[in-house]
């Protein structure tokens, strides 16, 4: 194994979940297993027999039911705290919480069979952890792993932050620095970045997780000397306890109170353990569902009845307001804290962070409150490993941000019909950037309208690098070419893109957001570039057939449906020439579509100019017509 003594890995030690990630020339990434996985649950099991081994993970999370005095799970809650500080906590933990020396928090392991009892700190649990997701990371990079930056909530203290440097030693990891995580969520962002002409900049960060949220204001300002920022909480907030897992307690209560009465119990008794257990797993899979479908089924076999029903999102939207309420009023009170130290200076920019900010109600009621759009195209559970790697990128020297320029490396565009990418931000442009343009619809009554983003030089998509698709759906049938799509594309100056688009007649509209770096390294971007030379004659003459084959397919659908209805109206010799000129247009679109190269561009163009002049007669027939049809207004 090599050793790379560089290499300093982000890790986000949670209180349910734990990941590593490392930033190099591609930008941060997460470090997985070898079957994909990337979070470790933060769960350990402590063996019952001798020669059994520590589990650390999935598998300990899955067990942990069979073995409940024997796996410690969110220990998190117990670091650097006294039993009788913890003790609120400690009702909801599964196992046994004892004072140590000085009253400080200890974790007991029943003795097992030739297994003595073990009295164990929460630094030690901890390290169990961190060592789980160091192999992890040594594997995935195939060297050794010996220094890493660790996250911490913004109100931790000086013994909680204490107690997770000593977990990250006893892990053999040199801590580097401990960074709290909604600093590292905004890092993941590129907020507060090193850049030219970087300014302070006022960061909400709204944190809902499973079991916790957390709210905070930050001001990042640019570093000096070896610093590369500062940062400075202005205020924090939240409830260590409501998050996700109250959502879908919420759920349960309702399938309970439905269940219930069919297994001929009153729903004010407790269901058994197992029932719970399922209405709690089928409440988060339902929960999950509803926050990218309008309705999700229920079914569910319990003892001997079968329990099935449709829940819409405006259903779980009904039962969990209250809980969002909560969170939205403890973030504005925080607001309101960090008001004095603002001083005035507004906020910049709004970060989500946790799995419960993918719930539709979540974004809608944070983006209503703060009034602005909030950074979510990076995966939620993620942000914070990938913002403390960010940070480790930073110490060791491997700039994070070899990619984080001050301009745009590569163009910015949209598929169009056929192919073709339509660039609506080019390359080298300044950040920020914004661009606006309509399209519209090829086919006729089409109700939705998918977006695909690209980046890249080439003219056509296949030869660019795909960013992500969204739709617009819900569009009223139009005849194709009325619906009018204005999309606009807009990078912060973070290097985020935000896309939007909105269909004027209908009012309908969708986005997406990106990081176009991520993943692309200098010399990809080189590459890119001398491609986008060496194919640039080809491109172009591709790019012109196919917007030949799609203007001449629309001219040959108007006149052909125009000729039908006014055949008859027409001089034989002036129907005889449009046919002919359909004819020859419709044989090289044709042959176009099978292979661009075969047809001569300019012949193409020449024919649909022919058939365009040709049909001036019958488009102005086709005009009196319809005034002439036209009903008279009321
Ligand atoms: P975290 O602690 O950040 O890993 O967040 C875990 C919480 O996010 C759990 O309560 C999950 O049920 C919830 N969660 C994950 N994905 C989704 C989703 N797509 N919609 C709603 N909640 C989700």
């Amino acid at each position: 194994m090599s050793t790379d003594p560089n290499v300093i890995v982000g890790i986000d030690l949670g209180t349910t979940n734990s990941l590593v990630a490392i930033c190099d020339s591609r930008g941060p990434r997460i470090l997985g297993d070898v079957q994909g996985n990337s979070m470790v649950p933060s769960v350990v099991r402590y063996p019952q027999a001798p020669n059994q081994p520590e589990v650390v993970g999935t598998q300990a999370k899955l067990e942990a039911t069979l073995f409940p005095r024997h796996t410690v799970s969110s220990v998190k809650r117990l670091m650097g705290r006294s039993r009788a500080d913890a003790g609120p906590d400690v009702g909801y933990l599964g196992y046994e919480v004892v004072a140590g020396d000085r009253g400080a928090a200890r974790v007991r392991i029943p003795a097992g069979l030739g297994v003595p009892e073990r009295v164990l700190s929460p630094e030690e649990v901890s390290a169990s952890i961190l060592k789980a997701l160091k192999a992890q990371a040594q594997t995935a990079l195939g060297h050794e792993v010996h220094k890493a930056v660790i996250t911490v909530p913004a109100y931790f203290d000086d013994a909680q932050r204490q107690a997770t440097r000593v977990a990250g030693r006893l892990a053999g990891l040199e801590v580097v620095r401990l960074v709290p995580e909604p600093t590292a969520a905004a890092l993941a962002y590129g907020i507060g970045l090193p850049r030219v002409g970087a300014k302070p900049t006022n960061v909400i960060v709204y944190d809902l997780g499973g079991g916790t949220f957390d709210i905070s204001v930050l001001r990042l300002s640019p570093g000096e000397g070896d610093e590369p920022y500062f940062f400075q909480a202005l205020s924090v907030g939240g409830d260590t306890h409501l998050g996700g897992d109250d959502f879908d307690h919420a759920l349960v209560e309702a399938m309970w109170r439905e269940v219930a009465p069919l297994l001929g119990v009153p729903a004010a008794t407790t269901p058994s353990p197992g029932v719970a257990k399922l209405l709690s797993q089928e409440a988060e899979r339902v929960k999950i569902l509803l926050s990218s479908a309008e309705a999700a089924l229920v079914r569910l076999d319990i003892e001997s009845i079968a329990y099935s029903r449709t829940f819409s999102r405006s259903e779980l939207e009904a039962l969990i307001g209250d809980l969002v309420e909560r969170t939205i009023v403890s973030a504005t009170r925080v607001l309101e804290q960090a008001r004095q130290a603002l001083a005035g200076e507004p906020i910049d920019s709004l970060v989500l962070v946790g799995g419960s900010t993918r719930v539709p109600l979540v974004r809608r009621r944070v983006r209503e409150t703060f009034g602005l759009e909030p950074y979510t195209a990076l995966n939620p559970d993620e942000v914070v490993a990938l913002g403390a790697s960010v940070q480790g990128a930073l110490l060791s020297g491997a700039r994070s941000g070899a990619l984080l320029l001050d301009v745009l490396p590569l163009s910015l565009g949209v598929e169009t019909v056929g192919g073709a990418v339509a660039k609506l931000i080019v390359r080298n442009s300044t950040v920020p950037a914004r661009a606006k343009e309509f399209f519209s619809t090829s086919v006729d009554g089409q109700t939705g309208i998918r977006l695909s983003v690209y980046q890249g030089e080439r003219e056509m998509a296949a030869d660019c690098r795909k960013l992500g698709e969204f739709s617009v759906s819900g569009i009223p049938p139009m005849p194709a070419g009325v619906p009018q799509l204005e999309v606009t594309f807009a990078v912060d100056a973070n290097g985020v893109l935000n896309v939007s688009a909105v269909e004027r007649r209908s009012g309908r509209q969708a986005s997406l957001q990106v990081v176009p770096t991520h993943g692309l390294t200098q010399a990809e971007v080189e590459r890119i570039e001398q491609e986008s030379f060496r194919h640039a004659r080809e491109d172009m003459t591709r790019h012109r057939v196919v917007d030949l084959i799609v203007n001449g397919k629309l001219d040959l659908k108007w006149i052909g449906e125009r000729l039908a209805k006014h055949r008859t109206e027409l001089a034989p010799e002036y129907a005889a020439e449009l046919d002919a000129g359909v004819a020859t247009l419709a044989a090289l679109i044709s042959r176009a579509e099978q292979d661009w190269q075969s047809v001569d561009a300019n012949q193409m163009h020449r024919a649909k100019e022919t058939l365009d002049r040709a049909s001036m007669k019958l488009q102005e027939l086709a005009i009196a017509t319809s005034l002439r049809e036209r009903p008279r207004q009321v």
